[in-house]
């Protein structure tokens, strides 16, 4: 079990972090959901302040790089008007990873956006929830099964079209909520993670760093009074167990909650539901540089449409009236993205490297591109491509090909 001695650095919006190219900004999009409004504002500050580009990262946020020191404020001014920057308290704590294209097409039992949009409205108002660690994550599946493999902290999936089901740190409890307290019940289980941690006298920064985690946070759940927000009657409501059991009977199944992780992500046009379009394109190395970024402003700003942005390192652009799809599909490929499921592109990962981080052994970026322009990648499947050992942002299930100094070397995964 890993022991911390000591809080997290995760950055945020606020609270950079000082790379080598300068400092580097993350700024939290809860459920990876921007309106068009945020990706223009997004887009000049990547334009103004930084170095052009946004970064994805393999929780669904966005990084901008090579901002001067000066430029912070600045950034946090414009995010915060656009509603990115909710709280600056709360900044690296609003980690939340939501099902893809959920409400948009029928792979799901229901559409979780309320759910998120709920979460992070209660977590932001509550000032203890400032406390969770950046490292701390949250995913809520609509029942497509995409994001419950992501390894969260608190996981909720949708178990029917009107209930939720939590699981922890990969392990199944019996708790569920009906979908109008799933939000609740998150909240509860961060409240309790951040209890427990308190109680064990532990640095834990996530569920599974603490002395038997997932069990003793669900019977913080049963028997703590405070239990989800809202009445005695709703926190009655919110939490039940399957086939309606009281709550003081329920307890941890114990059973394994966790799915395979998604490696690769999916591409190209997908269907919705109202018959519109969403287009998923895949963003090679996880940069969306300017003419990507100019190309999603102007789309969202004239169908006032969103933008998803997902933990595989792809946007969705959806909504898209199918007499549009070609000309957007043409114009984001020109800037870069990539629509072609089986392009090696799919499979390559790669953290920042040199120039941005002065720990790496090489320009992992750049080297990645080669191999995959060249035909020449040195694994099949999914790879991750970094400057040192400690791979950052590094999917789960994928190869390592590790920077040596000399060349690179293949990990096991
Ligand atoms: S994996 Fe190493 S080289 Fe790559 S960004 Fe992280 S610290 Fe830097």
């Amino acid at each position: 079990m890993t022991t911390r001695d000591r809080s997290d650095a995760c950055p945020g919006a606020v609270q950079t972090h000082r790379a080598a190219d300068g400092q580097l900004a993350r700024v939290r999009v809860p459920g990876g959901l921007l309106s068009a409004d945020q990706v223009r504002v997004l887009a000049a500050c990547a334009a103004e302040l930084a170095d052009g580009a946004l970064e994805l990262t393999s929780r669904g946020n966005l990084q901008l790089r090579g901002l001067a020191d000066h430029a912070p404020p600045e950034l946090a001014r414009r995010l915060s008007a656009a509603g990115l920057l909710p709280s600056e308290a709360h900044e690296t704590a609003r980690n939340v990873v939501a099902s893809v294209l959920s409400g948009r097409t029928d792979d799901g039992l229901l559409d979780v956006r309320p759910v998120v949009r709920a979460f992070d409205a209660g977590l932001v108002a509550d000032p203890v929830l400032a406390a969770l660690p950046g490292r701390f994550l949250v995913t809520v599946d609509d029942g497509r099964g995409d994001v419950h493999g992501l390894g969260a902290d608190v996981a909720l999936r949708a178990v029917s079209t009107t209930a939720v089901e939590l699981t922890l740190a990969g392990v199944a409890t019996d708790l569920t909520a009906p979908v109008e307290h799933a939000h609740s019940l998150a909240l509860a289980a961060a409240h309790a993670f951040l209890a427990e941690r308190e109680a064990q006298q532990s640095q834990a920064w996530r569920v599974s760093e603490l002395d038997d985690g997932p069990r003793t946070l669900t019977d913080r759940l049963v028997r703590d009074e405070r239990g989800p927000a809202g009445s005695p009657e709703e926190r009655t409501d919110a939490l039940a167990a399957p086939g309606g059991r009281p709550l003081a009977a329920v307890s941890s199944g114990g059973r394994p909650g966790a799915q395979p992780p998604l490696v690769v992500a999916p591409a190209g046009a997908v269907p919705q539901t109202d018959g519109l379009v969403a287009l998923v394109g895949l963003v090679p190395l996880g940069r969306l540089t300017g003419p990507v970024l100019e190309v999603l402003v102007q789309v969202t700003a004239a169908l006032g449409s969103e933008v998803q942005v997902t933990p595989w390192r792809s946007v969705v652009v959806p909504d898209l009236p199918d007499e549009f799809v070609d000309d957007v599909a043409t114009a984001l490929h020109h800037g870069g993205l990539v629509f072609d499921a089986a392009s090696p592109w799919a499979q390559v990962t790669a953290c920042a490297g040199l120039p941005g981080c002065a720990k790496s052994r090489a320009d992992v970026r750049a080297d990645a591109a080669r191999a995959v322009a060249t035909g020449t990648l040195p694994v099949v499947g999914p790879q991750h491509w970094a400057g040192c050992e400690r791979r950052c942002g590094r999917p789960a299930g994928s190869t390592d090909v590790l920077a040596t100094g000399r060349g690179y070397e293949i990990g096991a995964g």
